[in-house]
């Protein structure tokens, strides 16, 4: 296998206490024969990359924590055994504020979790129960101690802005809580109501766009101050925390999904598993996306990062097409306002007003390239 950068690793647990309103994730109840069925088939399927290098693993959701520890402790040690896992290698665990308590953390953590992200979304209880949210913000917090306790010094915490209501006074309330208890790093993302969900049944409508995106650029501010940087769209770190798994995604490196509703990009073609539990236990086959990694992708991807697009990456990767195209990409922002980008002769990236309007930029930005 030499010569093969490592890959991150993703495993999909798609099992829910119940259903949140605004969630469009793959995720359903299932029992506990269910769940041991389906961590077993997730072990099957990995033996079909036996060997090969990965430098991070993300269990995500869904609610990863249901399958207990034992279960998690039991999947990780098969991930060790099959593949060649870095030494420094990320180990992320997404986490509820429910249903954990210190033994479990202290479990997970003995297993080789290093990382654990948890979905606080707000410190405000009017808006947790708006989002439908099982925990209280003494639950959350009380679930972050018992994390630290247990090992973890790598945290992330997920807050959701553009509630219907929200005010920056609730929202700083959020962060502030956040703060407080220091996690290393935080994720931000904007409510969007996706067709199917209850909420879209509801007829709920998020904040406006303008007031949302005053939230938004407040956070970033605030977040500064606090000492977490900006690193991409959405998520925000103190120095060297940055989400190194999201990081694949986010430099078009390729990666491994395991599990229903799981994508991969691999040898150059990206495919996923269908949202369909029975089907996977089955054995129903990947489902073809295509080939990935073109330059347009790659772009893309590089401009949600606050590092940008960088013409020596462009160079290395594409070689000298790769460095024409960066230089069109910087011939069509000179046509956008300037107050969206930052650009010098070999970086071009998005301020916080960009990535406000990023779908709208990035299309300008990717013409004909
Ligand atoms: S816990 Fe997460 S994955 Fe599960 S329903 Fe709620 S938002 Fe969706």
């Amino acid at each position: 296998m030499s010569g093969q950068k490592p890959l991150g690793l993703y495993v999909h647990v798609p099992f829910c206490a119940g259903k949140c309103p605004y969630c469009d994730f793959y995720s359903l109840r299932g029992d506990e024969a269910i769940r041991a069925r389906y961590a077993a088939k997730i072990m099957t399927e990995m033996e079909r990359y036996a060997g090969l290098p990965v430098d991070t693993v993300y269990f995500g959701g869904g609610t990863p924590n249901l399958l207990g520890a034992e279960t998690l402790g039991a999947l990780l040690a098969h991930i060790f055994a099959t593949f060649s896992v870095a030494e420094d290698a990320e180990i992320t665990l997404e986490a509820n504020p429910t249903r954990v308590d210190g033994a479990f953390f202290a479990a997970v953590r003995k297993a080789g979790f290093n990382r654990l992200s948890m979905g606080v979304q707000s410190a405000d209880p009017k808006e947790l129960a708006f989002l439908g949210r099982e925990h209280s913000p003494v639950q959350a917090a009380r679930a972050f101690s018992d994390a630290r306790v247990g090992g973890f010094d790598n945290i992330s915490l997920d807050l959701m802005l553009a509630l219907p209501g929200q005010t920056w006074e609730t929202l700083a309330r959020s962060v502030d809580f956040c703060a407080r208890l220091g996690p290393e790093h935080l994720s931000a993302y904007l409510l969007k109501v996706e067709p199917g969900t209850a909420f879209a049944q509801r007829g709920v409508e998020p904040l406006d766009s303008d007031a949302a995106a005053e939230l938004y650029l407040l956070l970033t501010e605030r977040l500064e101050q606090l000492g977490y940087r900006q690193y991409e769209i959405s998520n925000y770190a103190q120095p060297g925390r940055a989400g190194r798994h999201n990081l694949h995604y986010w430099r078009d490196e390729e990666y491994l999904g395991f599990g229903s509703a799981a994508h991969s990009f691999y040898q150059g073609r990206r495919f996923h598993c269908p949202r369909d539990l029975d089907g996977f236990l089955r054995g129903a086959p990947p489902v073809s996306d295509g080939t990935g990694g073109d330059f347009a992708e790659f772009a893309l991807l590089n401009l949600r990062l606050t590092r940008g697009l960088r013409r020596a990456d462009c160079r290395e990767r594409y070689g000298a097409a790769g460095e024409h195209a960066f230089a069109r990409v910087l011939q069509n922002a000179q046509k956008c306002p300037p107050a969206l980008y930052r650009a010098d002769g070999e970086q071009l990236s998005l301020t916080p007003e960009g990535f406000l309007v990023s779908n709208a930029l990035l299309v300008r930005l990717l013409d004909n390239v």
